[in-house]
């Protein structure tokens, strides 16, 4: 049979690599599988001002130094994509229930005695016409990946919250204007952020307002907005799009003993236990008030300790 390790972890981002470093340190053997750049959402972020510790850093350089010391530790990382977890039927009883478990993803399989869910989310679509059409053609969900492309141009930027108005700020250093767009007129964002936008000579509101079509024959050439008080519609020029409306959880491969809340994040408190046993959730992917960097490295280390605690116990046990 295949190696087992002690902990396999989905997802390399902040909670996933601090769950791995934890991991490390307690001398599991440790493989996280994740599919796309180590470093999850940061990756796409310019400039990080609230991670203790640094004043400013770019959040792959924070990336890049996580997973270094992740490694250092002796974690492995594989680039695939988790499709799937199934208790291991040939080993079923080995740790009891479903301790043993299978790790599916395209290309193999990985055999887990524990199993930490800490692939976030990804980006809320609009979900209007032009959207999906212009995708990659003026329609970015990454400012900092895309923003050079609109040199002198004119954007819109979709949302009121923290991510909308820090990519926001960040497209004005490209753009010639940045159009703000936000269904209510108040704003979820840091009142520091906010009150930065409202200073900066490129920034525009407009509030209380939805984008109801993304308009281009090739390329994003204008949005068709509505106002949702005045009930107004109407046309603004732009040539790119930027929606920044929240995101959604990365669950759909979980089995459905891993419960999920209506909205799809996994179910599971501080001590990041799931409800299944040897399966624990860490970072985004958990409901939560309060989504940063802080508060995934937290989960990450609650989760490795948690999953630590989990094989002392059946170690004890004389397994
Ligand atoms: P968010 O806080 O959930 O904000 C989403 C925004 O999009 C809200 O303004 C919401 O409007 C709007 N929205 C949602 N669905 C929409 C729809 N269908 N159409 C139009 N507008 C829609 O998401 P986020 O800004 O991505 O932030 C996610 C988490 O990461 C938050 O906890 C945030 O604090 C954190 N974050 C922190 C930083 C930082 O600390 N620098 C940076 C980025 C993100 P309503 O307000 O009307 O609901």
């Amino acid at each position: 049979m295949s190696e087992v390790f002690d902990v396999v972890i989905a997802g390399a981002g902040p909670a996933g690599l601090t769950a791995a470093l934890y991991a490390g340190r307690a001398k599991l053997s440790v493989l996280i599988v994740e599919k796309g750049a180590p470093g999850g959402q940061i990756t796409n972020t310019n400039e990080i001002e609230n991670y203790p510790g640094f004043k400013t850093v770019t959040g792959p350089d924070l990336a890049g130094m996580m997973l270094d010391q992740a490694l250092s530790y002796g974690a492995r990382l594989e680039t695939a994509e988790v499709t799937g977890l199934e208790p291991d039927a040939g080993n079923e009883g080995a740790f009891g229930g479903n301790s043993h478990l299978v790790v599916k993803t395209g290309a193999r399989d990985f055999h887990a005695r524990t199993f930490i869910v800490a692939t976030g989310s990804q980006p809320r679509r609009l979900g209007v016409p032009g959207e999906d059409r212009l995708g990659g053609a003026g329609v970015s969900y990454c400012a900092t990946c895309d923003g050079a492309f609109f040199q002198d141009k004119d954007v819109v930027v979709v949302g009121g919250g923290d991510s909308a108005f820090q990519e926001g700020l960040f497209l004005t250093r490209y753009a010639r204007k940045v159009l703000m767009v936000h269904r209510r007129d108040t704003f979820r964002a840091q009142a520091t952020l906010v009150e930065r936008a409202r200073a900066n000579g490129k920034m525009e509101f407009i509030l209380d307002t939805g984008v109801e079509e993304i308009l281009g024959e090739s390329r994003v050439e204008a949005v068709r907005l509505r106002g949702l008080k005045s009930g107004q519609v109407w046309e603004v020029k732009v040539q790119g799009v930027f929606p920044y409306i929240g995101h959604v959880p990365s669950s759909g491969f979980l089995p459905a003993s891993v419960a999920r809340d209506k909205e799809g994040w996994v179910v599971a408190g501080e001590d990041t236990r799931t409800g299944l046993e040897g399966v624990f959730a860490a970072g985004d992917i958990r409901p939560k008030a309060l989504r940063q960097i802080t508060t995934a490295v937290a989960d990450g280390a609650n989760a490795a300790m948690a999953a630590e605690h989990f094989l002392a116990g059946f170690a004890g046990k004389g397994h």
